[in-house]
């Protein structure tokens, strides 16, 4: 099963359960926590927010985070890809997927195409080269994305707005959640409580801000900063570019790994790393096979080049 199906299937199956959960009022809760009575996965974010506007390190949250930290060294980011509804949210709300899924229904050629001219390729380059290739779009991994970025910015202002104001202010924005609480009102349209007017307001705001903050992930998620700071130290389930057969060793302007790249980052570089999310995405759209994820069976090789 090629592993974008999978991926879908997983943010499917992780929906549907808060939404049995809440149908049967079963107190699963939403994914700010998550559990079946003692046992919760807390939002790690929430937790942090809860430390700071309390003055209070609970014991039970503490060890909740210690768990969610131990889990992001195994996993990295692979929350982000697999299972936060805002990912497949965004891309409702992208021109880009409707005029792909018009294209794919008319039977058009939907998949990302390099665009190879012969005459470009050097032939004389070995196959058998040990060097890594170079980032076409940086100049040096060195200068590529720095271990703190906007994201970061963003989640130092959460923990700040929460010490001033004695709450998670950020809560009360926080896509997810805001994803949850409009399945929490349209499931209470259902039942004896008054839902008023958080039903228009909270979709509204939703919708407000996956399109106004297109690059959310990327650029503004402070949950995102927090997995990517607490995946540093992750080693596994990384893509890996096999030197030999990457394009860019062949002298072809490829970025079609980059481009796939949901994290807007660049396989080949190691530094960048801890931000990928692990959707397989780069390594299933390679032309030529050069990308390989653990969890991933590698396509035989593509045929690119003459
Ligand atoms: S998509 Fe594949 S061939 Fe192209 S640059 Fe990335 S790893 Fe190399
Ligand atoms: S590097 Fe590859 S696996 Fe990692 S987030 Fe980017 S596209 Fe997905």
């Amino acid at each position: 099963m090629k592993i974008n199906i999978l991926r879908r299937i997983t943010l499917a199956v992780a929906f549907l359960a808060v939404v049995v959960g809440l149908v049967l009022n079963a107190g699963t809760g939403t994914f700010s926590s998550f559990g079946w009575q003692a046992i919760a996965a807390i939002c790690p974010l929430g937790v942090l927010e809860s430390f700071v506007a309390s003055r209070t390190i609970f014991p039970r949250a503490l060890i909740v985070l210690v768990v969610t930290a131990v889990f992001v060294i195994i996993f990295g980011k692979a929350f982000c890809s697999w299972l936060c509804p805002v990912v497949p949210l965004r891309s409702l709300l992208r021109v880009k997927t409707w005029k792909a899924l018009l294209k794919h229904k008319n039977g058009k050629e939907v998949n990302a195409q390099i665009r190879v001219n012969p005459t470009d390729i050097s032939a004389d380059i070995p196959t058998d080269v040990k060097t890594p290739p170079t980032c076409k779009h940086c100049s040096g991994c060195a200068s590529q994305r720095t271990k703190l970025d906007s994201r970061h910015l963003i989640l130092g202002g959460t923990l700040l707005s929460a010490a001033v104001f004695g709450f998670p202010v950020f809560c009360l924005i926080c896509p997810i959640g805001l994803t949850f609480g409009t399945v929490i009102l349209l499931w209470q349209l259902f039942g004896p409580n008054e839902v008023g007017l958080a039903l228009l307001l909270y979709p509204a705001l939703l919708v407000l801000e996956l399109l106004v903050l297109r690059k959310w992930c990327v650029k503004f998620c402070p949950l995102g900063a927090l997995l990517s700071l607490l995946s540093l130290p992750n080693r596994l389930f990384r893509p890996k570019v096999d030197s030999s057969q990457c394009l860019r060793m062949k002298g072809v302007d490829c970025s079609v790994c980059i481009d796939a790249c949901p994290e807007e980052i660049d396989p080949h570089c190691q530094q960048d790393l801890h931000d990928c999310s692990k959707c397989g995405l780069c390594a299933e759209k390679c032309p030529a096979s050069a990308i390989s994820i653990p969890f991933r069976q590698k396509n035989s090789s593509k045929s690119v080049l003459p």
